[in-house]
């Protein structure tokens, strides 16, 4: 008799705590988007950091809605951050290594840019270097992603309110570039921001941030929450833009410890992630029209979570964070959504279609 009132109990739980759609927000217009990026993070990588917490709830179990998105490009099963940053920020499958533009080389324009054009506020934060793929697929139109140079071109000319994360030397290193293209941007106009504290002091866009002279440090190399921090700080100024905000916020280093088959560094960026969308999704709480999609560009490491034993007879002996890949693998990706309208985003789709949905719900309204 014990046994079967457990088992009621388990069963009538979920029921009675309610189901986190069933407080999403359906017909709240979308005034704001912020599209989170886990580089690299996969349902396993997520998955781990639940185990972490010993299945406490974390920021993925406040997801509102949930779906999947097929993250093959025009010409592999296999995306890189390229092909998969574009089809995502401008909405076209296109061949990996290339950004902001399609297969056959035509410049798209991303989110950001038709939001700037709607007269909205953009905002790019990263952990990487701002001329990594996801960023650059953003306000970057180039055949190849190691053009750094023209890469930076773009951004200028693209002039988003904020973009700050890792990639000094992408800017002054003589080897690469012309002229000084920190000097370009401030005589055009751009506040620089040399560290953190830098940006946190500053609310003058557009603003160009570069806190590292490749990718920021690690979150295992450092003691702060610069991701949420950084984002919280950009937040604030975009939302001074009383028509809205498009904000993508990319947990890059996700991907760079799968690549390294770290599962220590891994569970510190995924500490970090979960903070950052905790602190996103409470922001969405107070913060009427905002819709948060998180999701990955593609999955990297061919994460498994494997027991720590093969003798299931033992009961729980763990998990073991496996890999079995340095490179990234066809797995599909999560995706995570909270917020205004967040339900057109619960369903198995295409990563072009978090383009099109963003972009009919933000841009086209
Ligand atoms: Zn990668």
């Amino acid at each position: 008799m014990k046994r079967i009132i457990f088992i009621l109990l388990a069963i009538a739980l979920p029921f009675a705590q309610g189901y986190s759609a069933d407080k999403a927000p359906k017909t709240e217009k979308v005034k704001n988007v912020i599209l989170v990026i886990g580089d690299g993070m996969g349902l396993a990588a997520a998955s781990s950091w639940m185990i972490d917490n010993h299945y406490a709830p974390t920021s993925f179990d406040r997801a509102q809605f949930v779906g999947i998105s097929k993250t093959y490009s025009a010409n592999s099963r296999v995306t890189d951050s390229a092909a998969s940053g574009t089809a995502m920020a401008c909405g076209v499958k296109t061949k990996n290594s290339m950004l902001g533009m399609g297969p056959d080389s035509t410049a798209v324009p991303s989110l950001a840019v038709l939001a700037k054009q709607k007269g909205l506020a953009t905002g790019i934060v990263v952990t990487s270097h701002v001329c990594d793929a996801t960023p650059s697929a953003f306000y970057g139109h180039v055949p190849n992603r190691g053009m750094s140079t023209q890469i930076i071109n773009d951004m200028l000319a693209a002039r988003l309110d904020i973009v700050v994360g890792g990639g000094r030397k992408y800017f002054t290193d003589p080897e690469k570039v012309p002229e000084n293209m920190i000097d370009k941007a401030v005589r055009e106009g751009f506040t620089y921001a040399a560290t953190p504290e830098d940006f946190y002091a500053t609310t003058k866009t557009p603003i160009i941030g570069l806190f590292a002279d490749g990718s920021y440090p690690m979150a295992i190399e450092r003691d702060t929450d610069f991701l949420m921090d950084a984002t919280m700080h950009t937040l604030d100024i975009l939302d001074d833009n009383k028509k809205g905000f498009f904000a993508m916020i990319e947990g890059s280093h996700i991907d760079h410890a799968e690549h390294a088959n770290n599962a220590e560094q891994l569970t510190f960026e995924m500490e970090e992630f979960d903070k950052l969308l905790n602190a996103v999704f409470d922001y969405a709480d107070t913060h009427k029209g905002t819709l948060v999609v998180v999701t990955a560009d593609h999955e990297t490491g061919g994460v498994t979570l494997l027991p720590g034993s093969k003798d299931f007879t033992k009961g729980d002996t763990g998990i073991d964070v496996k890999f079995s890949t340095t490179g990234h693998s066809g797995s599909p990706v999560p995706i995570y959504a909270y917020g205004a309208s967040a339900w057109k985003f619960g369903q198995v789709m295409e990563n072009i279609d978090i383009f099109s949905r963003i972009k009919a719900l933000l841009i086209d309204k």
